[in-house]
């Protein structure tokens, strides 16, 4: 058995629902979620430290100097990062550690971690992740088609990912379930 924490990275299309099941997943099981920094404005309701560290361009690239990310990549038109510290710390401590975080970053991840569990959260079709996007009414036009564009780039890597877990509507408790049984089998993993 390994004694220090998990890291489980978790990726999927905009839309599929990644960060309704990865806030689920830490309501349900304790586990910990990383919050990310970015450049991008924040959506309604998403509040500075809460859904991600909003920072300016400027800001951002100097904790890459830093080395304050273990991971950073960019996503139509705008970075992402995780932060280095909360990571290993909890790590340290022995928690499991959710990161939510696009496909370039997984595979950084998987290189620094070899451990890490990666798992690609799927929508049931394409219409399904369009109409939620279009949805949530978060995103333009043009963004909600850039977002297209880039899932389907996406679905490339998918071969890359150890796990698919498909999000199916009305379904959130299964995903999560399933997702919660990967984790602890993984964790028995000699
Ligand atoms: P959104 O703008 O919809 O919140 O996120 C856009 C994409 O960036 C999503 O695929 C999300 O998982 C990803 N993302 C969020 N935080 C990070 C991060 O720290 N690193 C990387 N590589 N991707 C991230």
């Amino acid at each position: 058995m390994k004694d220090k924490g998990t890291l489980v990275v978790i990726s999927g299309f905009s839309g599929a629902g990644k960060g309704t099941v990865s806030k689920a997943l830490v309501e349900k099981f304790g586990y910990s979620l990383s919050v990310s920094a970015t450049t991008r404005q924040p959506r309604e309701g998403e509040q500075d430290g809460r859904e991600y560290y909003f920072k300016s361009e400027d800001d951002f690239l100097r904790l890459i100097d830093y080395n304050g990310f273990i991971e950073y990549a960019q996503y139509v038109d705008h970075y992402y990062g995780t932060p280095r510290k909360f990571v290993e710390d909890e790590l340290e401590a022995g928690h499991v550690v959710i990161l939510e975080i696009e496909v370039q970053g997984a595979m950084k991840i998987k290189e620094q971690y070899p451990d890490a569990i990666l798992l690609f959260i799927t929508a049931p079709s394409i219409e399904v992740l369009k109409n939620r996007l279009i949805g949530r009414g978060t995103e333009t036009a043009e963004v909600v088609e850039k977002r297209m564009r880039r899932a389907a780039e996406e679905a490339e890597s998918i071969e890359q990912y150890e796990f698919i877990v498909s999000n199916e509507e009305g379904k959130l408790e299964d995903c999560m379930n399933t997702i919660h049984s990967i984790i602890e089998s993984e964790s028995c993993r000699i």
